[in-house]
C-alpha cells in the first residue's frame, strides 16, 4: 500500500496554535515535523491520522542555545542543524557520532529530534543518545509545561508520555564538567538502522576516577542504561579490564531479537564489543576536557 488514506492538512503557525488545534481534532489528530517516520507509516495505513498539524513553520522551535549548564534544544531542530553544531560537536560528541550515521543527507535535512524522539522506535538513535546524557523533556499542552526524565518521557516501543492535545518542544542536555561521550553503530549498509549500537557518557573527578557514567544500547530491547555496569565503573580509574567487564554486563542486560539484521548471538556479541569502544571512546574524551 503506497497512498495514504485520506486526511485534512492544516498549517500551525505557533506553538499555542498548533495546540489549540490538537485540541480541537482531537485523538485522530497527529501533528507532521520532518515527516520521513509518519509519511512512511500513513503509506503503510499503519497510522491513519484524520487530520495532520504541519508543524514546520514553527520556527520558535528550531534553535540550539547555551547557558551555563544546560545546552537547550527545539523540537523541530532538523538532524542536520545537530550534526554542523560547534556547541554540540564539543560539548556532546555523542550527538555528532549519532547524527553521522542516521539514514542520509536528505532524511537528516528535514528530519527533527522532536519527531525522532516522538516516533519512540526502538531502533532509534537519539532515544539511546538523549538516555545517556540524562536529557529532560519539555512537553507543552492546554495546562502548561512538563518537564520528564527520558525514562518518564519513553513509555515503551512507539509510545511516548505525549498526550494528543501536547507538543514536545524542547530537550535540555545538562553540562556536566570533565565529562566525554561517544556512540558507536554496526548497519547493515550506509545509513540504515541499527543492527545495534551503543552509547556512553564518561565524567571525571578531579583525581581522574570515575565520577559519573551512563551507559545505552539501541535496538536490543531495553528500555534505561546499563545500570549495574555504571555501577561497577563508578570510583575507579577508566581502564581496559573494567571496559571488557562492562561489555559483558552489558550484552547479558541487553535483550535482543532474531531478525533480518541478525541472530541473538551476534547482536549480544555487538552490544558487548560497542560498549566497550565507546567507553574507550568516551573516557579519552573526558581525559582531554580535563586537561584543556
Ligand atoms: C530512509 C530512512 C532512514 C532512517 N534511518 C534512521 C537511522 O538510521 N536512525 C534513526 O534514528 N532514524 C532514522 N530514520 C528516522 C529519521 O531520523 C526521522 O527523521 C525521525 O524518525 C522522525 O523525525 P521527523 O521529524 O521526520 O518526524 P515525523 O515523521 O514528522 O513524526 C514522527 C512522529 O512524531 C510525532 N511528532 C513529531 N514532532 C513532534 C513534536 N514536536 N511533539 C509531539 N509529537 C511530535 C508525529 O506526530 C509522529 O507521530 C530514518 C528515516 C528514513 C526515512
Amino acid at each position: 500500500m503506497q497512498i495514504p488514506a485520506s486526511f485534512d492538512y492544516v498549517r500551525a503557525s505557533t506553538v499555542d496554535d498548533a495546540i489549540s488545534l490538537l485540541e480541537r481534532h482531537g485523538p485522530e489528530s497527529r501533528v507532521v515535523a520532518g515527516g520521513h517516520s509518519l509519511l512512511p507509516m500513513m503509506k503503510l495505513r499503519l497510522a491513519r491520522p484524520e487530520w495532520l498539524i504541519d508543524i514546520n513553520e514553527l520556527f520558535e522551535l528550531d534553535f540550539v542555545l547555551r547557558d551555563a549548564n544546560t545546552l537547550r534544544v527545539g523540537a523541530m531542530t532538523r538532524h542536520a542543524t545537530l550534526l554542523e553544531s560547534p556547541d554540540i560537536a564539543r560539548l556532546f560528541p555523542i550527538i555528532a557520532d549519532a547524527e553521522r550515521v542516521i539514514a542520509d543527507p536528505t532524511v537528516r535535512n528535514r528530519g527533527t529530534i522532536g519527531g525522532s524522539l516522538c516516533q519512540a522506535d526502538p531502533a532509534e538513535d537519539l532515544s539511546t543518545v538523549c538516555k545517556v546524557l540524562q536529557a529532560e523533556a519539555v512537553v507543552r499542552g492546554p495546562g502548561g509545561e512538563r518537564v520528564l526524565s527520558m525514562n518518564d518521557f519513553h513509555k515503551g516501543p512507539y509510545e511516548t508520555a505525549v498526550a494528543y492535545n501536547e507538543l514536545l518542544v524542547e530537550v535540555r542536555f545538562p553540562i556536566r564538567p570533565h565529562s566525554g561521550s561517544a556512540y558507536e553503530k554496526v548497519e547493515r549498509r550506509v545509513g540504515d538502522w541499527a543492527v545495534v549500537a551503543a552509547g556512553a557518557a564518561v565524567s571525571l573527578a578531579s583525581d581522574g576516577t570515575i565520577d559519573d557514567v551512563t551507559i545505552g544500547l539501541t535496538a536490543v530491547g531495553m528500555e534505561g542504561t546499563v545500570t549495574e555496569a555504571e555501577t561497577l565503573l563508578r570510583g575507579h580509574r577508566p581502564g581496559e579490564e573494567l571496559f571488557v567487564a562492562a561489555g559483558r554486563i552489558a550484552a547479558l542486560a541487553s535483550d535482543p531479537v532474531a531478525d533480518q539484521r541478525g541472530p541473538i548471538d551476534y547482536k549480544r556479541h555487538l552490544a558487548d564489543e560497542l560498549t566497550r569502544r565507546v567507553l574507550r571512546r568516551a573516557a579519552a574524551r573526558a581525559g582531554e576536557a580535563q586537561e584543556g
